[in-house]
């Protein structure tokens, strides 16, 4: 696919204090992209659209170039210890994304550019477990490789994991432009998942991602290239004809991966499709086409994390994906760890 490039960027005053804010503004002088310095952090009037959907689609052509305030990381749990972001949002179009309720009616992407003091509160929270390692999930409210070919942060801060004891880095995605990162010194410490999915769930709902076969072909190079990896399968949805096409899927990444890395330790984590009711209505507002199954009647009502009741599969279905789901991973994938089915 093509590498994404914005419509408009906007600097926040405190980006340009930060080199990678200032390498950024130099990037964009010479591209045809609207660059905007604003005078303060308040963006949203830069941004068009007077529906929901536009409101949507111009928020996912504008990046926003700020700094990362927080000094404390929440906890990230099943994924990893904890997660810090490189950016948020993406320039995705997933319908079913879970961000859509938490990033507003303009969910822009953000770039953040103080790494230093990003990387400094990262070893604050390994020196606090000094004898144990520390997980990280990187990739928990956006996707930072989609922008890694204007940003560099990502491979900057593979290389800084590298040199870390206790640390180790996770980072998952539904792009493929890797090739950036394959020379780096990542010394085993950073593990990449690609996510994916069936033909029917990627084709309907996953826009503006790399398509399967690229994804494939990203994560046979990080693989490759030393890196441990592991799949996400996620939203794992029921429809007509989906045991065949998650069969199929499995398949296929069996026979593309070869012998050598299907005998590595690959982990794989699987999500359930859930949503709210909250999404629902966005989803509707933004995707007024949706083929979503979003039917209330058909689903369990389950208290989320984010304070929120959440629509998941009924009992016996839940039981019926994780079985038929692990017993074809495993008769495929010899050494594969199954992280977590949630
Ligand atoms: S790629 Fe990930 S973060 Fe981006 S829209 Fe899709 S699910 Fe959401």
């Amino acid at each position: 696919m093509n590498l994404y490039m914005p419509e408009r960027v906007i600097f926040v005053p405190s980006s340009l204090k930060y080199p990678l804010g200032r390498d950024l503004y130099e990037f964009f002088q010479d591209k045809e992209v609207e660059v905007i310095k604003s005078t303060s952090n308040k963006v949203a009037q830069f941004i068009p659209g007077t529906t929901s959907g536009e409101k949507y689609a111009s928020s996912k052509r504008t990046i926003v170039v700020t700094t990362a305030k927080s000094k404390k990381l929440d906890i990230c749990k099943p994924s990893a210890d904890y997660q810090f972001s490189l950016v948020s949002s993406c320039p995705g179009n997933c319908e079913y994304c879970y961000l859509q309720t938490t990033q507003g009616e303009k969910p822009y992407i953000k770039v953040f550019v103080n790494l230093e003091d990003i990387f400094n509160v990262i070893e604050e929270y390994i020196g606090q477990n000094p004898n144990e390692i520390t997980t990280f999930e990187a990739a928990s409210l956006g996707d930072p490789l989609a922008l890694e070919h204007i940003t560099g942060s990502l491979a900057k801060t593979i290389e800084f994991f590298g040199n870390l004891e206790n640390g180790k880095l996770r980072v998952v995605t539904k792009y493929s432009n890797v090739d950036s990162l394959l020379s780096l010194k990542h010394n085993k410490n950073t593990q990449f998942r690609i996510s994916i999915n069936s033909n029917y769930v990627i084709d309907n709902f996953e826009h503006s991602t790399s398509r399967l076969d690229e994804r494939i072909e990203a994560i046979i190079k990080l693989g490759n290239a030393g890196y441990p990896i592991g799949f996400l399968i996620a939203p794992i949805m029921i429809y007509d004809g989906w045991k065949d096409d998650y069969r199929i899927l499995l398949t296929k990444l069996k026979e593309r991966l070869g012998p050598e890395l299907c005998q590595q330790e690959l982990t794989f984590e699987l999500i359930q499709h859930r949503f709210t009711a909250v999404a629902k209505e966005l989803i509707v507002q933004r995707f007024p086409k949706t083929k979503l199954d979003m039917e209330e009647e058909k689903r369990t009502l389950k208290w989320g994390r984010f304070g929120r009741f959440k629509y998941i599969y009924p009992k016996e279905q839940v039981n019926e994906i994780r079985e038929y789901l692990t017993s074809h991973i495993v008769e495929r994938f010899p050494r594969a760890i199954i992280k977590y089915f949630t």
